[in-house]
């Protein structure tokens, strides 16, 4: 069984965001990118069935400017067989990545795609559901649990109140959550390694898919400043100031 991982570059999440002076997008000049957490545990998951027998290649996919070959050889490192990067310099929207997706499934047949359920830089949480719907193949979000035997893929998804187990028909598309696992880190000869794994390059023109960006990002803001705390002396003085100055009580 073949499994199609999708994996973006973003920033890294430990770095703190700068907003551009003229608020037109987020500052990544000089900026740490990494692989996004979630699609790092799309690969971990990748991986995990491959060492149980069940997969038995598990491709990586990133769209994105050359520069998400560093995160397309961090998923290699990480254990995955080869990569395909669909290279385009202009923003792509998520419509847009599922369709460029969509083809690479054309090409590829894979039985499982698993994305990450979100991107940290956009939060758009939209790219799995989106191409499940392109494709035509069943799909199960926020994936805390998965297994997959006979044909089929059994997915434990946290929802509102409790855990929601479901059973799809392969193939199928799965989006990670937090708790599904714990990724590995890349060992020093694994990343090595990575380096000589194959990986091809590929256009959205030869994908057959034309770009055209349906969404723009008008204005980025910063998170306006928290102001500071003040210690109060008495539980007295604590509702006095949630009554007259923050107004929050009667
Ligand atoms: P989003 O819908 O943007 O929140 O992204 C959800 C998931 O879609 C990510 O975790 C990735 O698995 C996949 N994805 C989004 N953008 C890209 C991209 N440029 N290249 C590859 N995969 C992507």
């Amino acid at each position: 069984m073949k499994v199609l991982v999708a994996v973006k570059r973003v920033i890294d999440y430990n770095v703190k965001v700068r907003v551009k002076s003229d608020c037109s997008d987020v500052d990544l000049a000089n900026t740490k990118m990494a692989l996004n957490p979630f699609c790092e545990i799309a690969v971990e998951e990748a991986i995990r069935l491959k060492e149980k027998g069940v997969a038995t290649e598990v491709v990586v996919v990133s769209i994105g400017d050359k520069a998400c070959q560093e995160q397309i050889r961090t998923a290699l490192a990480l254990g995955a067989d080869r990569g395909i990067q669909v290279e385009t310099d202009q923003a792509v929207d998520s419509l847009s990545v599922a369709k460029l997706l969509k083809a690479v499934v054309a090409e590829e047949q894979p039985q499982l795609v698993i994305l990450g359920k979100q991107s940290i830089d956009s939060d758009n949480n939209q790219t799995g559901q989106m191409l499940a719907a392109l494709t035509a193949m069943p799909q199960a979000t926020f994936a805390s649990e998965l297994t997959v035997a006979d044909g089929k893929a059994t997915v434990t998804r946290e929802v509102d109140g409790g855990l929601q187990t479901l059973e799809l028909t392969l193939p199928a598309v799965v989006t990670t959550d937090l708790r599904l696992n714990e990724p590995r880190y890349a060992s020093l000869p694994n990343i090595m390694k990575a380096k000589r794994k194959p990986l091809d390059v590929k256009t959205p023109d030869a994908l057959g898919v034309a770009l055209k960006n349906n969404v723009k990002t008008l204005k980025v803001e910063p998170p306006a400043e928290r102001q500071g705390g003040i210690v109060v002396a008495s539980v007295d003085e604590l509702v006095e100031k949630l009554k007259n100055e923050a107004k929050v009580i009667g």
